[in-house]
């Protein structure tokens, strides 16, 4: 008989539906199916659930879970609210790193080029040219190292920027000059032009781009933020744009999302407002990534590499 493997979310714009038959077109032999189908013999039978950033608590229903398969990357609102004694597996999949690189790229080349200043004088019908100059002379932070914060680095670099890698232990990256350690980041935020942010979200980086950190970055730098909302003291963040110190924001993702009406970065003058699209999850090439995972459980019991509980990623 097959095993039942609910797929969990809470979010109305993950399209449950298609996961389930793209899951189950990866996974033949296996039912995957909603929370709300199961029995409670089967719910007390369930071992692994797939989750798309569900509320924990919808995780409560299956008293034996062992394991969790996000279809996300970011997996913060899991950790340190599940029982630790089950392991969360985030998504790492290539096909999401090269899409994040297009978004990185995009949106620094967005900032090097000027596009928000010649925008801005579009709008006053102002015909001027500004200066510009070479991807070489531009140097880009890139804070987090992990699977998405190395590929967009090397695709930075191979633009022509200068970059500059940022992480918790040093890397070791063809072209970039790297930092490993917090005591480190002061010095990378004063040479970068343009900080790009792909870090978790945990407690050491909950507010981690706070005044005294946005302080030290170059002056008239800008940010990218593509990782989480609360990495960057949003209020800190509105100060330095207000007096000029950061020139622009490009905010992929908030404290709050969807952003609320009426919040001030909309309307912000020196602020790009995006819907949290920067690396979309592909439900193909996850769901056979998840499929294979789960196919390597199901045979011999082999559990892919988990989150760390303590770092919380
Ligand atoms: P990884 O876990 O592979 O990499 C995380 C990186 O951050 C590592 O280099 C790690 O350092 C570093 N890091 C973590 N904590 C600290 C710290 N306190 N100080 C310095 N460095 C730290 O994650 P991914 O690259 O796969 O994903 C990064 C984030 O991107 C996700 O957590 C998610 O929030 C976000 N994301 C956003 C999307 C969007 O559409 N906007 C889509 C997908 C992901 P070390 O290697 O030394 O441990």
């Amino acid at each position: 008989m097959s095993t039942p493997v609910p797929f969990v979310t809470s979010l109305a714009a993950e399209p449950a539906a298609d996961w389930r038959r793209a899951l189950g077109a990866a996974l033949p032999g296996h039912r995957i199916c909603a929370p709300e189908e199961l029995d409670a013999a089967e719910r007390a039978a369930v071992r692994v659930a797939v989750v798309a950033n569900p509320e924990p608590a919808a995780l409560a229903a299956f008293p034996a879970l062992e394991w969790v398969h996000s279809v996300w990357a970011g997996v913060e609102r899991l950790v340190g609210t599940l029982d630790p004694q089950i392991r969360i597996v985030r998504l790492v999949d290539p096909d999401l790193a090269q899409v994040m690189s297009e978004g990185v790229l995009g949106h620094v080349l967005y900032l090097h080029r000027r596009i928000p200043e010649y925008l801005a004088q579009q709008r006053a019908e102002t015909w001027r040219q500004l200066e510009q100059v070479a991807a070489s002379r531009r140097c880009v932070a890139v804070l987090g190292m992990g699977h998405l914060g190395q590929h967009a680095a090397r695709a930075l670099r191979a633009v022509g920027f200068e970059v500059l890698g940022w992480s918790r232990t040093r890397k070791t990256v063809a072209g970039v000059e790297t930092f490993g350690g917090t005591g480190t980041l002061p010095g990378v935020l004063a040479r970068a032009d343009i900080v790009t942010v792909l870090l978790p979200l945990t407690d050491a980086t909950r507010g981690l781009l706070d005044a005294p950190m946005l302080a030290h970055c170059k002056p008239g730098a800008a940010l990218v933020n593509v990782a989480r909302g609360p990495i960057v003291d949003t209020a800190a963040l509105l100060d330095a744009l207000g007096r000029g110190a950061l020139s622009h924001a490009v905010l992929d993702v908030f404290d709050t999302e969807p952003l609320p009406q009426g919040d001030p970065l909309w309307s912000h003058p020196s602020v790009t407002v995006l819907p949290h699209v920067a690396a979309p999850t592909n439900r193909d090439t996850a769901s056979a990534i998840v499929a294979a995972n789960l196919a390597a459980y199901f045979r011999d019991g082999t559990l892919p590499e988990a989150v760390d509980g303590a770092r919380g990623y």
